[in-house]
């Protein structure tokens, strides 16, 4: 029970298929090491990785240098290759005798956390024994009883939704908190994660962190606070589309929301009921606000409403979990995401709008193929190449594209 437990979080339907991943990952490990990215002061580093052949994570190890970082991942050709925010003194040593000494401030995005609505048109499971394909909502195979095994994909819509929410953190990191040392990734599967490395948040402990990731997130943001509760709200102290910080974020989004009033959109940002009916409101109202957030002619009912939606389409959707840890281990910049075969593609910030997941990315070759039969696949698409969609067929891809299908557990090698 246990194995076949352990095989389901490998994702891959079987050891063969996990045995060929990992030739093709060693393969890219021993041509490409050198693309690793290598993090400062690595020897204060606690390193960690997946193997292929069980689910457990070998970590407390250190390197002394960018060479002993190479030969790690040549040598372990790993799934997953993980290393510390944090800085130790002892950094192979047990975790409370490790000596902390500061960690770097992450955050990480993930399109899973957003609502897309789209993981409906392309998530589905498998029976790893029949190797059937079903639709996402069953739990067991109708043939064969056994459990079945989720198959997650990743759309351009998944991708795109991630990046706002990567687009509005820099914002906040940038503009609201003034951090200049940003390194920013792709996981390699669906979201991002950015480290900020300035000196003064090295120390910063939990509570520190769970601070800022509450500001970003806007936990406690009071409508009071910014003079919109009044009976009648003065312009003079109400948010301005100018204004720096929250204030401003909330008349800007106020203002987008109002001039396209739609009750959907209310409803799934506040979840309230009351969203048609503000709607209209707003609708009716249009008039009146022009080039600005006319709160005062809003109902109090509305306007709060308007300002819980304005709020919730402002922040951004980090995981709040990973900030606050100060002892978190993160996914090694330009290592390949044992999930995809993709490579978890260290950037430029200042290049995220140009950023394409699917072309940069892509590490595996695109010059060698291999064969699979794909038990089901939506259309995807990998550099200026789509494929699919595919349900039971045996058929030649390129490298990247077979492992792809492999890691999700989309495919399986014939025999
Ligand atoms: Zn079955
Ligand atoms: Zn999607």
């Amino acid at each position: 029970m246990r194995g076949a437990e352990d095989r389901r979080v490998l994702s891959f339907l079987g050891p063969r298929e996990s045995r060929f991943v990992e030739r093709v990952f060693r393969r890219f490990y021993e041509e490409n090491y050198r693309l690793l990215y290598v993090p400062e002061r690595i020897q204060e580093r606690e390193f960690g990785y997946f193997t292929f052949g069980e689910k457990i994570m070998v970590r407390h190890l250190s390197v002394a240098s960018e060479e002993e970082l190479w030969r790690l991942a040549v040598e372990a050709a790993p799934l997953h290759l993980h290393y510390s925010a944090a800085f130790y003194r002892y950094p192979k040593a047990p975790m409370e005798e490790k000596e902390w000494m500061g960690a770097e401030l992450i955050f990480d995005i993930d399109a899973d956390h957003l609502e897309t609505g789209c993981g409906k048109s392309h998530d589905f499971k498998v029976c790893p024994a029949c190797r059937t394909p079903h639709p996402r909502d069953s739990e067991t195979c109708p043939s064969c009883g056994g459990k079945l095994m989720k198959v997650e994909w990743v759309c351009e819509l998944c991708l795109e939704a991630a990046r706002e929410e990567a687009r509005k953190l820099l914002d906040f990191l940038q503009l609201d908190l003034g951090f200049r040392r940003i390194s920013m990734a792709f996981s390699g599967n669906r979201g991002y994660h950015v480290v900020v490395k300035d000196e003064g948040v090295l120390g910063l402990g939990q509570r520190e962190r769970k601070e800022i990731a509450d500001y970003i997130l806007g936990v406690g943001l009071e409508p009071k606070a910014m003079g919109l509760t009044a009976r009648s709200v003065d312009p003079e102290t109400a948010p301005d589309l100018n204004d720096p910080g929250w204030r401003g974020r909330i008349a800007r989004a106020a203002l987008q929301l109002a001039s396209q009033p739609s009750a959907e959109q209310l409803h799934r940002l506040t979840g309230d009921p009351r969203a048609w009916r503000c709607a209209e409101e707003v609708e009716a109202l249009a008039e009146a606000w022009g080039e600005k957030p006319g709160w005062n002619a809003l109902s109090l009912g509305c306007r709060l409403l308007l300002f819980k939606a304005a709020a919730r389409l402002s922040s951004s959707h980090i995981d709040s979990v990973v900030t606050t840890d100060t002892h978190r281990l993160l996914r090694l910049g330009n290592s390949l995401n044992g999930k995809t075969g993709m490579l978890a593609k260290v950037f430029d910030p200042g290049a995220l709008d140009d950023f394409d997941p699917f072309t940069e990315a892509l590490a595996l070759p695109m010059d060698q193929e291999a064969e699979i039969h794909v038990i089901s696949s939506p259309k995807f698409r990998l550099g200026d190449q789509e494929y699919g969609p595919y349900r039971n067929q045996r058929l030649r891809l390129p490298l990247a594209a077979a492992t792809l299908l492999l890691c999700k557990g989309a495919a399986f090698l014939p025999s």
